[in-house]
């Protein structure tokens, strides 16, 4: 009989499972912590767990993780991981070392994803399923096995898919990520980046998570994020600053907005403005960053000259603007492109 693997429990998970093999519901908080902070996933050496409990939980239970199919390390440091999962689907994972010494991780929630945006290579696969809780949490569970506890400062929701759509399951992984207990990562160094999935910001927001939310905003020109994000048919620009500042005001935290810019695209003088009139009102900033093409993409990539002319025409204009670097361009930059390359040559 196989094992239940009890990676993406929650601690109250393990107590309801603790208590229903006859235990104390609180053994099930001692073992959260020995699996997710010590990180030790042998039961027998779980010492304060009776002999009993140790030697039931290893006859049902393991906790295993996930298993790399695929590494690629950029000369900019930046690496990528495609992992493959129980069922054959590839999961990718990045690793963004910065200047300062911190690292980011670029978590993926889904495999594939449904919105098919124009620009991105993860939209190219389609939507193949969800991540389960353990398959998420399982991509930082890998790195703090291979790198150690400081293997990642911060956590950004970006990879694969639309963390938004996979909204309890991403819901109870922050759970398990922010708990002292558990990855002791505070949920203010998680990002939950979306495309602007109203009703699901809502519920993000009521639910006073205090993890901070980017939005690809991308154009603030109705008809030209149509072009490029399909999502943009059901979801008007109007409508999703009024959802941003529900979110604002009952978090009282600030948005991101990340803007990729396309070379001609939307990178003139009437987007600068078109962004300036759209953010009033919002709390936020703006990341610039420029498009790395992926295969068979329509928009090419501005020059570094034009993309500092942008910012510059747009700071003064906006409360807050960043200007990203593209990270890993030589190891397949875009979300979902070395998981997507890893599909094809299958
Ligand atoms: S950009 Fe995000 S939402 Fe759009 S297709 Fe890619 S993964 Fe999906």
């Amino acid at each position: 009989m196989s094992k239940q693997n009890l990676l993406g429990y929650t601690s109250r998970e393990l107590e309801d499972l603790v208590a229903a093999m006859g235990d104390k519901a609180y053994r099930g908080r001692q073992l959260f912590r020995w699996l997710y902070k010590t990180r030790q996933y042998d039961f027998n050496l779980i010492t304060d767990l009776s002999k009993d409990l140790r030697r039931r939980l290893h006859e049902s239970y393991d906790f295993t993780g996930l298993s790399l199919a695929r590494s690629a390390v950029s000369e900019d440091g930046t690496k990528k991981f495609v992992f493959r999962l129980y069922d054959g689907q590839p999961l990718e994972t990045v690793l963004i070392p910065d200047e300062s010494g911190r690292s980011t991780v670029c978590l993926s929630t889904q495999v594939g994803c449904a919105l098919n945006c124009g620009f991105c290579a993860t939209g190219k696969m389609g939507f193949r399923r969800n991540l389960s809780v353990g398959e998420i949490i399982g991509q930082l569970i890998y790195l703090r096995d291979w790198l150690g506890d400081n293997a990642f400062t911060n956590i950004v929701m970006m990879g694969m898919g639309e963390p938004l759509l996979n909204f309890d399951n991403v819901v109870k992984a922050v759970s398990v990520i922010s708990a002292g207990d558990g990855l002791s990562v505070s949920a203010k160094k998680i990002t939950v980046s979306t495309v602007g999935i109203l009703d699901k910001i809502r519920r993000l927001a009521d639910l006073k998570l205090k993890v901070r939310l980017a939005v690809s905003l991308n154009a603030a020109i109705q008809d030209k994020r149509i072009r490029i994000m399909p999502i943009a048919q059901s979801c008007s620009l109007e409508e999703l600053s009024d959802t941003l500042r529900y979110y604002t005001e009952k978090t009282s935290t600030r948005v991101t907005f990340e803007y990729i810019l396309f070379d001609g695209f939307n990178d003139s003088i009437d987007d600068v403005m078109a962004i300036s009139r759209y953010i009033q009102g919002i709390p936020c900033k703006i990341n610039l960053l420029a498009y790395n093409p992926v295969e068979g993409a329509e928009f090419g990539r501005p020059s570094d000259e034009k993309v500092d002319w942008f910012a510059r025409q747009l700071y003064p204009r906006a409360p807050a603007v960043t200007v990203r670097k593209s990270r890993g361009r030589d190891i397949d930059a875009a979300c979902g492109q070395l998981a997507a390359r890893h599909l094809m040559k299958e």
